[in-house]
């Protein structure tokens, strides 16, 4: 840390990026980052190249096609509509916007949470899951006007949270607003978007970085009530009125234009998904059931560390965390195509009985 570096700063925790980084340079298949293995198709890429020929210019602040486009998909208002370069950016202002009372969300969920609770000096407390790793919505109470995150399905377990338990959440806690990151809802579970006619304390989180096969071009958005969404404006023009560049807020629109291919792609990694899912408990793991494009799995007599690096030995990064330690057996597993989910098992089932 330089002698420049504002006083704030001093205990900055940024998303370490290592070892995705080490998993880029070619030599691994990459089951670490729950990306799509299926690349945009040949019309979304034709629009974003057509959409460099404008770059010498500003791109729309507002990307008012694809606000429109999503609403029209979403049946909600285009002015309920917030765009975000990744939906990480999303909660960035999320957390800028609000959060003045505290934040919280479970022990284990998408780390992203704490790393800009603490950038934001958010005050924020955890909640347990519970023995099945699931989050107990009865802990969501009396929270003082704490903002509440939820990832459904949540990361990395890939477990869903039944609508009614979000629902029950979200009317508990009148004083909160309730975040729903939705990052991986179009695998399984249910949205929370039709809480959004009744419920004003709440915001529904989205990515194009998974089943939209867009996490290159760095999309999500968020929708809500019009009141929160014009706050949430205000702060991203505030800092970045320009945050989603020409190509990508093209690309964007292409990939709605053609549900039919997103639709068709999230049905091939949901079938893989239950077929791996099944070879991986034939030897010896347990799987949690997952409602995402990955899968949560730990040996029943081999640790999760020793796992990982046999993989990554033999070529193959998967993720694992080191803490917390219930967590510490487990690896997660990103579901990619049927090819690679082939080598994989054949790279497990020779690890585990090395
Ligand atoms: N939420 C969850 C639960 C995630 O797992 C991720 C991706 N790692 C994100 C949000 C952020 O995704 P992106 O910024 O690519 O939209």
């Amino acid at each position: 840390m330089s002698r420049f570096l504002h006083s704030k700063f001093n205990a900055l925790d940024p998303y370490d990026t290592s070892e995705e980084l080490e998993s880029m340079n070619g030599s691994y298949i990459r089951l670490n980052t729950n990306e799509s293995p299926f690349a945009p198709s040949l019309k979304v890429m034709e629009r974003a190249k057509e959409a460099a020929g404008t770059l010498n210019f500003y791109p729309d602040p507002d990307c008012t096609r694809l606000r429109e486009k999503l609403a029209d998909l979403m049946s909600v208002k285009p002015s309920e509509i917030v765009v975000g370069n990744g939906s990480d950016e999303i909660l960035n202002f999320i957390f800028t916007a609000f959060c003045e009372r505290g934040a919280t969300f479970p022990d284990i969920t998408y780390s992203f949470y704490k790393i800009l609770a603490k950038f934001h000096g958010v005050d924020f407390i955890t909640m347990p899951l519970d023995e099945d790793f699931r989050v107990s919505p009865d802990d969501y109470k009396n929270l003082n006007g704490r903002t509440i995150f939820i990832a459904n399905p949540n990361a990395p377990t890939g477990i869903f949270l039944k609508l009614d338990d979000v629902e029950r959440v979200v009317a508990h806690n009148p004083d909160s607003l309730v975040v729903i990151d939705e990052a991986y809802v179009d695998f399984g579970g249910e949205s929370a978007k039709s809480l959004l006619n009744t419920h004003k304390n709440l915001i529904v989180v989205r990515t194009f970085s998974k089943s939209r096969s867009m996490a290159g071009g760095r999309l999500g958005w968020c929708m809500t009530c019009e009141e929160l969404a014009r706050d949430i404006r205000d702060i991203k023009n505030t800092f970045t009125p320009y945050n989603i560049n020409a190509m990508t807020q093209a690309a964007g629109l292409a990939t709605l234009e053609d549900e039919a291919t997103t639709q068709a792609n999230i049905k091939l990694i949901q079938t893989v998904r239950e077929d791996v899912k099944l070879r991986l408990r034939e030897i010896g793991f347990e799987v949690l059931d997952s409602s995402t494009n990955f899968l949560f799995a730990r040996h029943r007599s081999l640790g999760g560390e020793k796992i990982f690096e046999a993989l990554k030995r033999r070529g193959i990064m998967v993720r694992h965390f080191s803490s917390p330690q219930k967590i510490s057996d487990f690896n997660r597993i990103t579901i990619g195509t049927a090819e690679q989910m082939q080598r994989f098992l054949n790279t497990i089932r020779e690890a585990v009985s090395e």
